[in-house]
């Protein structure tokens, strides 16, 4: 049985779908008026571990992610620059769409756009008006939270200090300000608007993944997630549209995963600890290690980056990365053990029930680590077969379809040109043609690859490029 931490019970709930074997799963997605930084990537990342390990278990999962192209972040950018708003977020979401490639994020399949959206939304506005529970001031349409008496149940907002009546515009605000929000904004000097039923204007942030998560999910799914920073106001409002528009629960699980911090402080531009993915491609960082670093820490844990464990990080992917090489590389006498047999099926039922503890990583890595460690002993006590060599691989690939954390198998194995020379200069060896052996080897050597001869058979290794060191 896989458990979640969920929001809104403030406990570790069984996690049971309302359709048996499928997940209908909702992530809010980038504002684009900036590139994604390292923040947002945790998130996305834990998102896509959690969608990997339902997969995994045999679940089909349908996610949505939306993309926030209009709001007050992207209006005001796109007002710095004089630029119209459709041609300021072009570039922020093509970058968005490369970014989770280079993380291999799994991509989601709906990527809805606000606005694309637009009379959906007033649909659902006029719906609230309808009902009662929104209203009309100065051309702007607010919600009303008094009208909807479970406001604040996922926040555990107390209300009790409210005063009521009072508005609030912007997207974005703290918990002390909670009061009626703004699902439609009236037509303002330099922004951009449209001309619709219920006025001309721009939406509110919230009211776009309400009306986006119920059009390709239904107006009750499973689950949503998002940062911590996301609980209020955010997701608290989508509640408040959503539940009072259907009159039905929205979402049953809800899943928010902690912040991420630099050097133990709050990431921000002015104190110069400020990364961007891209900000780290630049100083050469593997997207890889990066994944696996943002990954390996617990989602609901503050995740410290540094420098340093980012390094450590990386050492880590490459002890798996070694031991991948030395199961292609070496030759293993034919056979197969049960002790192997054994282990894989042990280390499989450890990284599974860790996930299935409300995504426990360091349970589920341990275990593969656990594992490499035993199989390093077997391949030294020359205990390990043909056959095991071949089991380990394919379900170490087996688990980095939860994971992916490593590049694609070819890279790992060596291009068919190579291996063609390899054995040439077998057949040279084996003939006692030793100088043509020799230039042979030479010639690896200059592609970067070292040849061993044991009493098994030649061996390959990768000359590691130079050991990789990231600094700040
Ligand atoms: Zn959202």
């Amino acid at each position: 049985m896989i458990k979640f931490f969920n929001t809104l019970s403030g406990e570790i709930e069984s996690f049971l779908p309302l359709a048996p074997g499928e997940v209908k799963l909702y992530t809010c997605g980038p504002t684009v008026y900036d590139y994604s930084h390292i923040g947002n990537f945790r998130a996305y990342i834990f998102e896509d571990l959690l969608k990997r390990f339902l997969i995994f278990k045999g679940f089909k999962v349908i996610h949505v992610m939306n993309i926030t192209d209009v709001d007050d972040k992207t209006i005001k950018g796109a007002n710095t620059l004089g630029i119209g708003l459709q041609e300021y977020t072009k570039k922020y979401i093509e970058a968005f769409f490369e970014d989770i490639r280079c993380m291999n994020i799994a991509p989601a399949d709906h990527y809805p756009r606000a606005t694309e959206h637009i009379m959906e939304m007033v649909e659902m506005i006029k719906i609230l008006l309808k009902k009662g529970y929104a209203y009309r001031k100065d051309g702007s349409i607010y919600f009303s939270i008094a009208k909807f008496p479970a406001y604040g149940k996922l926040s555990k907002i107390d209300l009790k200090e409210l005063k009521p009546g009072l508005r609030i515009d912007s997207d974005e605000y703290e918990k002390e300000s909670a009061h009626d929000f703004a699902l439609w904004k009236d037509k303002k000097e330099g922004e951009p608007f449209w001309e619709t039923e219920i006025g001309p204007g721009r939406p509110g942030w919230h009211i776009e993944c309400s009306v986006m998560s119920s059009k390709y999910l239904g107006q009750a799914f499973d689950i949503h997630c998002g940062g911590v920073d996301n609980i209020f106001p955010h997701h608290e409002n989508e509640i408040a549209q959503s539940e009072a528009y259907s009159g039905k629960k929205f979402v049953n699980y809800w899943l928010h995963c902690h912040h991420l911090v630099v050097e133990g402080e709050k990431m921000s531009k002015s104190k110069g600890n400020f990364y961007t993915l891209r900000d780290l491609l630049e100083k050469n960082v593997d997207p890889l290690s990066l994944r696996f670093l943002l990954l390996s820490t617990h989602y609901r844990k503050v995740l410290n980056f540094t420098f340093e464990t980012l390094n450590q990080a990386h050492s880590s992917l490459e002890r798996i990365k070694d031991f991948l090489y030395e199961l292609h590389n070496r030759s293993f006498k034919e056979g197969e053990s049960k002790d192997i047999l054994a282990l894989i099926e042990e280390t499989k039922q450890k990284f599974i029930d860790g996930l299935s503890d409300d995504l426990n990583i360091s349970l589920a890595l341990t275990a593969l680590f656990e594992l490499i460690r035993k199989a390093n002993i077997f391949i030294a006590q020359e205990k390990m077969r043909k056959k095991d060599a071949e089991n380990l691989i394919s379900f170490i690939h087996s688990l980095d379809k939860v994971l992916a954390i490593l590049p694609p198998q070819k890279e790992i194995t060596l291009p068919t040109e190579i291996l063609k020379k390899i054995e040439e200069r077998e057949k040279a060896r084996q003939e006692k043609k030793y100088a043509l052996a020799d230039r042979i080897r030479q010639e690896l050597l200059l592609e970067g690859i070292v040849l061993e001869d044991t009493k098994e058979g030649v061996r390959w290794k990768i000359i590691k490029k130079e050991e990789k060191k990231f600094e700040n």
